[in-house]
């Protein structure tokens, strides 16, 4: 008896097992995909995971469907490296397989409707939509849901079909179709006919006299034949002979010419790859010369170098050595920096070596990465991509850099596997015996604790390139400003000099507000009352541009009110501000200067950030506004000025790691002045001009923040000390969420006692009309990890077998950074 363990694209606590014959045990590896049936009618394209001997316990088990590879698509180290990630992140492998495999590998079953032959029915016992779908059926053999929803023009079609599958006028099919999509590019050539110098020419006299547009698509078609020695395509005809697709299409059509198409990739690359690396210079080299001897004894490096130090310079050399000795690289970034600039700066140096793979990148595009990959083809040396490029099919990987590695948006938040980029980089860096180094000019303190253990090299540069000055930066006490009458909306008198001044120099400025939209609260000044989100606790933000009231956490959106709801007078007035009310401030204050902004609502759509980004550097804009956006690493030759509108409600956030972040977005945005030649400019608008943080800010003291910070982990037992695992709970009744909530803490207060917080509810403590409720669970650096997870998941089943608790949704998030 032959079986297979299988991996299924969804949350299943086991792998299943499935029934083979004696052949495909031998034919079958791990890492090839198979589809399989699974519950009733579906479907599932599952990959192998173990082949073995052991018929199942619990149920009998079925056969495969279908052999879908000839070799496994994924790698050993990939596999072994999602077992980690489900075990510490606790999720299911399906979970991570979903995650990680383009959904074009992903096939699914689609149903297939057509009609019962066996049956005669009339069409008086049919009702009107049952008739409509009767009748189609006449005309045409087989239908999809989705026709059948064209067909009604209706979404709730599954109804109307069952009651048909019931009478037995339907049946239903479940078929596979692969949804990758080969690109095909259309060339021609001259028909085989005319290929002899004699018909040629009779060809050419026939043409001559009548059809000229065509004649001319003959030459131009010889004309880049012969100075390309390359197949032509049908566009590039077009193109050069001026001529339309039509006449190409009328050659075709009297074989004349002949069309044929070649598959090619999606993904061209534009850099030249020829450029040369520029030289280090000595602080760079000594930081080179640092890194590569820690790689000698330790698997990974923190180089914490300020804003503007040359890192990805020496990145880039980094990158060279590895691909001399015929290894990959994989560059990780925050999706938000993953613009052209970066890519560009990339492949000039090495062109099509490079391969970027993001969330904006199609299907097709991302199986088009997977496959170069499986073949260790040479369009694959360097991967640079967002933090799912840490699940691609690596052969032979030398080094992981993960840039800006203090990046909240490196820990995946929903849904599972909710990984950290940065950690499961070292995990699979050390599975290839590969390095990792950690960049970035304001360490993660988790990154940074661990350098100053030993546990990674340190290495540090705290000269910008070209010692040019790192900025000055300048506290405005916006107290003091608004009683003394020197403001101006939201611009202080000192801060509105600084623009003047550097806009009458020819210098870009920068000015930066944490919140998108024109206002974040609307508040009626008779009755105090401010509009709320329907679906969710939190207030709505008011947009200007389009005069609507939207939700930021689910969308909702309504026209601005006239007047109050609740008590009718139309004194709404606005409360605090987003960068919408700041782009309208500047506009008022220079109103010949050209402003932009860059938040959320400007930058959608696939080339959204690059659009704004190249006109910024092309010195379009002069001043932009932006939020969080701006940090990322973007790197403007011509800003001089950076405005942070407002430091308070960045420190005053509710979360342990407030002042990290803080300073971390601070000190990143500051980064963005004088970064060629000039000393840049910083000024900072607070009401608490004393605050430590400011302090280390605007003295650039790192290391101060560093100290202080971990005094606070240590009291309070937070990371990195402590290690976190936060328990939510998510249902859309009130009294049930608290039930379960408390249920679960008091089970987990048996075992880890004092060190269990909560249950609390969280800030928004309802989303999309589900409320929420957390636990905090903290484990001491000595307890055992996967003890503590195993306690938890025995908590979990019995949890489970409440009967009232079942519909509860549990999310379990480790190492909630
Ligand atoms: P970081 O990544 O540390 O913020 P960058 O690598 O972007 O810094 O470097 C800052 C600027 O200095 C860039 O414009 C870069 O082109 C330039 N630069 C850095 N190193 C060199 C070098 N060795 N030679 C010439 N220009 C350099
Ligand atoms: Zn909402």
């Amino acid at each position: 008896m032959h079986f297979i363990d299988v991996i299924l694209p969804i949350p299943l606590q086991k792998a299943f097992t499935y029934h083979i014959t004696k052949a495909e045990s031998e034919f079958l590896k791990p890492g090839i995909r198979v589809a399989v049936p699974f519950g009733k009618s579906k479907i599932y394209t599952a990959l192998v995971y173990k082949i073995h001997n052991n018929p199942p316990t619990a149920y009998d088990a079925k056969t495969i469907h279908q052999i879908l590879d000839d070799t496994p698509v994924i790698t050993e180290h990939q596999l072994q490296h999602w077992e980690w990630i489900s075990q510490y992140y606790m999720c299911s492998l399906g979970e991570v397989m979903r995650a990680a495999m383009p959904n074009a590998f992903l096939l699914e079953s689609e149903t297939i409707i057509s009609k019962n032959e066996k049956i005669e029915i009339k069409d008086s016992e049919l009702k009107d939509d049952e008739f409509l779908i009767y009748e189609a059926l006449q005309h045409q053999s087989s239908l999809k849901i989705n026709d059948v929803v064209s067909i009604l023009d209706k979404k709730r079609v599954l109804p109307v079909i069952n009651d048909l599958v019931e009478k037995g006028v339907l049946n239903l099919q479940e078929e596979l179709y692969e949804k990758y999509q080969p690109k095909l590019v259309r060339y021609v050539k001259l028909h085989d006919n005319h290929k002899s110098q004699e018909k040629l020419q009779e060809l050419l006299e026939m043409l001559n006299s009548r059809a000229t547009k065509q004649r001319e698509v003959i030459l131009t078609l010889f004309t880049l034949e012969a100075s390309t020695k390359q197949p032509i395509k049908v566009s590039e005809l077009v193109e050069r002979s001026g001529a339309s697709s039509a006449i190409i299409k009328a050659l075709i059509d009297k074989t004349i010419l002949e069309e044929y198409h070649i598959r090619t990739d999606r993904i061209q690359f534009e850099g030249n790859g020829d450029i040369d690396a520029k030289v280090l210079n000595d602080a760079q080299q000594n930081a080179f010369d640092k890194i590569e001897t820690i790689f000698k004894e330790k698997a990974v490096t923190l180089l914490h170098g300020v804003t503007s130090s040359g890192k990805t310079e020496i990145y880039v050399q980094l990158i060279q050595k590895q691909l001399e000795s015929g290894k990959q690289v994989l560059y990780l970034l925050p999706e938000i920096a993953l613009t052209t600039q970066l890519v560009q700066r990339l492949q000039d140096y090495f062109g099509e070596k490079v391969a970027v793979f993001h969330s904006r990148y199609s299907g097709n595009e991302r199986v088009e990465v997977w496959n170069n990959m499986l073949n260790n083809s040479d369009k694959a040396r360097i991967i640079i991509g967002a933090r799912s490029s840490l699940l691609l099919p690596f052969k032979n990987l030398g080094l992981i850099i993960v840039d800006e590695e203090h990046e909240q948006s490196y820990k995946q938040f929903d849904p599972a596997p909710r990984y950290h980029a940065r950690d499961a980089a070292i995990v699979l860096a050390n599975l290839h015996k590969a390095k990792t180094l950690l960049g970035s000019a304001t360490p993660s303190l988790e990154s940074y604790y661990n350098a100053s253990q030993g546990k990674y090299g340190l290495v540090e540069l705290n000269t910008r390139y070209n010692n040019v000055l790192m900025p000055d930066i300048e506290l405005v006490d916006l107290a003091d400003k608004y009683k003394r009458k020197r403001m101006k909306g939201h611009f202080s008198d000192r801060l509105i000099e600084e623009i003047t001044e550097t806009l009458e120099q020819g210098f870009q400025i920068i000015l930066f507000q944490n919140r998108r939209g024109f206002s974040p609260i609307i508040e009626c000044t008779t009755c105090g009352t401010s509009p709320q989100c329907p679906n969710c606790d939190v207030s709505l933000t008011y947009h200007q541009y389009r005069d609507q009231l939207r939700c930021h956490y689910c969308g909702y959106n309504s026209a601005m009110l006239k007047s109050c709801q609740a008590c009718g007078n139309s004194t709404l007035d606005t409360k605090g501000f987003g960068t919408e009310q700041i782009e309208e401030e500047v506009r008022l204050l220079f109103p010949e200067k050209k402003v932009a902004r860059m938040d959320l609502d400007t930058t959608r759509g696939k080339y959204g950030f690059e659009k704004i980004i190249n006109s910024f550097e092309q010195r379009e804009i002069d001043i932009l506004v932006g939020t969080q956006m701006l940090t990322k690493g973007l790197d403007f030759r011509y800003v001089k000025l950076v405005g942070i509108m407002n430091a308070d409600n960045l420190l005053n956030f509710p979360d342990f790691r407030a002042h990290e972040r803080s300073y971390q977005l601070m000190a990143q945005v500051s980064g963005r002045a004088g970064r060629t030649d000039l000393r840049g400019k910083v000024i900072i608008q607070t009401y608490n001009p004393h605050h430590n943080i400011l302090q280390q800010v605007s003295t650039n003291s790192y290391k101060d923040m560093f100290a202080e910070q971990m005094n606070d982990r240590y009291n309070y037992k937070y990371p990195p000390i402590y290690r976190l695992i936060k328990i939510t709970f998510k249902h859309k009744d009130y009294n049930r969420v608290n039930l379960a909530a408390d249920w679960y803490a008091k089970s987990l207060r048996q075992v880890f006692k004092s060190n269990v917080l909560g249950p609390e509810f969280p800030p928004v403590s309802r989303i999309r009309n589900l409320y929420l409720k957390n636990i905090l669970l903290k484990i001491p650096e000595k307890q055992s990890l996967s003890k503590t997870k195993e306690a938890i998941m025995k908590i979990e089943n019995s949890f489970n077998a409440v009967k009232d608790f079942r519909a509860v949704r549990v999310i379990l998030n480790v190492d909630n950074y």
